[in-house]
C-alpha cells in the first residue's frame, strides 16, 4: 500500500475537500500511473451529492484519467513505465460473461466494477477516482493515448468520447444521416464533433441561443433553440437520430416529433423515469424508437482515442486548479463551462 491525496465529498451534502487515503501496491496485472489531468464530468457531481442514490462515502470522483506510469506488476504486457496512458468509467468487470466477451465490459452481467465508488473485485474496498495524484488499475482498463493528442484535451474522450461515439456508431451513423445533438455541454460538444466526423450533418439542440455560433464553431450545420415552438415545429419529421444529454428530466415528445419515421431517440444523459410520459402515438405513428446507452467498452474507448487522433478531434477544455473544484461544480451546474473542466492534477501537490 502507498498513501495517495485526492479531493473527496464525505457525505452528500458536504463540499469536495482534501483527502489522504491508500492505494493498493500494483497486484501482478495492475499498472500503476501518476495522474496528470482529470476531467469533471456532470455524473461526479450526480454521484458526489447521491443524486442517482447509489454513492458511497468518501466518495472520490473523477473518470477521466490521464496519466504517466509509474509501475507495472509482473504479468503487464502492454505498458512500460513512462507510457502516457489513460483510465475510463470502468476498472474492472467480471471478463467472462457474453457481454465483456463482447467487449462490450459496461453491459458486463455482474456488473462492472466503476472508476470510483464501487467495490474492488478483489479485496472489497471502496473504488476512489480520480481527482487524485495517482491510481493503481488492471492493465485491460488501460488505454494507450496516440500520439498526437494533448493529453490534458484527451482526458474528456475517456468519458464524453466514448459516451456520444458508441452509440452513433452502434446505430450506424454515417454521411448521409440528420443527427440532432440535445444540449451542448461536455457530452454535447463532442456528440457534435464526432458526429460531424462520422459524416452526418449535425444540428445542435440548445436552450441558449447564445450557443448558436459556438455550435457552428464546433462543427453543427444548424442550430435549433429549443425554447422556440416555431423552430421545433418546423424541424417536425426531420432527424434520423437524436442523441439526448440533457441531464435532468424534460419533455421528450416534442423531440420525438422531430424524428423521421424509424428516427431513433437515445438516452445519455437522464437515468430517472422519464418525465412527463411519452405519447406512445410518437413512437407507434413513425415507427420510432427510444433509446439507451452507457459509456463503451473498453477497446472501443482506445477506438475511439485513435479516431479522434486520426481526425484531429479534440475537446474544448478550460483548465481547472483541483482548490476551485466545488465552484468549478456550480458553475457547471449553470452551463457555465465550454466546454468540459480538466483538473491540472500539478495543483494538488500545491
Ligand atoms: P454538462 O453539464 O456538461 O452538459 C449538460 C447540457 O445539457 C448543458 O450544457 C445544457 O446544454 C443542457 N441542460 C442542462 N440543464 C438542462 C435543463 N434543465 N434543461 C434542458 N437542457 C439542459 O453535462 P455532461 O455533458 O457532463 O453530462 C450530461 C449527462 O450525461 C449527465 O447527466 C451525466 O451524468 C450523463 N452521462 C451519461 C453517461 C452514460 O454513459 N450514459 C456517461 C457520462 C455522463 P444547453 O445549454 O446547450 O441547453
Ligand atoms: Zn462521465
Amino acid at each position: 500500500m502507498y498513501t495517495a491525496i485526492g479531493y473527496a465529498a464525505q457525505t452528500a451534502t458536504s463540499p469536495l475537500a482534501p483527502m489522504q487515503f491508500q492505494r493498493r501496491s500494483p497486484r501482478p496485472d495492475d499498472v500503476a500511473l501518476d495522474i496528470l489531468y482529470c476531467g469533471v464530468c456532470h455524473s461526479d457531481i450526480h454521484q458526489a451529492r447521491n443524486e442517482w442514490g447509489i454513492a458511497v462515502y468518501p466518495l472520490m470522483p473523477g473518470h477521466e484519467i490521464i496519466g504517466r506510469v509509474t509501475a507495472v506488476g509482473s504479468d503487464v504486457t502492454r505498458y512500460q513505465v513512462g507510457d502516457m496512458v489513460g483510465v475510463g468509467c470502468m476498472v474492472d468487470s467480471c471478463r467472462s460473461c457474453k457481454a465483456c466477451q463482447a467487449d462490450l465490459e459496461q453491459y458486463c452481467e455482474e456488473g462492472p466494477t466503476m472508476t470510483y465508488a464501487t467495490p474492488d473485485r478483489v479485496d472489497g474496498s471502496n473504488t476512489m477516482g480520480g481527482y487524485s495524484s495517482s491510481i493503481v488499475v488492471s492493465e485491460h482498463f488501460v488505454v494507450r493515448v496516440p500520439e498526437g493528442l494533448d493529453p490534458a484535451a484527451a482526458a474528456p474522450i475517456l468519458c464524453a468520447g466514448i459516451t456520444t461515439y458508441s452509440p452513433l456508431k452502434h446505430h450506424g451513423v454515417g454521411p448521409g444521416h440528420k443527427v440532432g445533438i440535445l444540449g451542448m455541454g461536455g457530452l454535447g460538444h463532442m456528440g457534435i464533433k464526432l458526429a460531424k466526423a462520422l459524416g452526418a450533418e449535425v444540428t445542435l439542440f440548445t436552450r441558449s441561443a447564445a450557443k448558436a455560433a459556438e455550435a457552428r464553431r464546433q462543427g453543427a450545420d444548424h442550430v435549433i433553440v429549443s425554447t422556440d415552438q416555431a423552430q421545433m415545429q418546423a424541424a417536425a419529421g426531420h432527424f434520423d437520430f437524436l442523441l439526448d444529454t440533457i441531464p435532468v428530466q424534460h419533455d421528450l415528445n416534442p423531440y420525438l416529433e422531430t424524428l423521421t419515421y424509424d428516427g431513433v431517440h437515445i438516452l445519455v444523459g437522464l437515468v430517472e423515469p422519464i418525465d412527463p410520459p411519452i405519447h406512445a402515438a410518437n413512437l407507434i405513428l413513425k415507427r420510432r424508437v427510444i433509446a439507451g446507452s452507457l459509456i463503451g467498452g473498453v477497446a472501443e474507448t482506445q477506438e475511439v482515442l485513435d479516431f479522434c487522433a486520426e481526425h484531429n478531434v479534440s475537446c474544448d477544455i478550460e483548465m481547472l486548479d483541483i482548490r476551485h473544484i466545488n465552484e468549478a461544480y456550480e458553475r457547471m451546474i449553470k452551463g457555465d463551462v465550454k466546454y468540459r473542466f480538466v483538473i491540472d492534477m500539478a495543483t494538488l501537490k500545491a
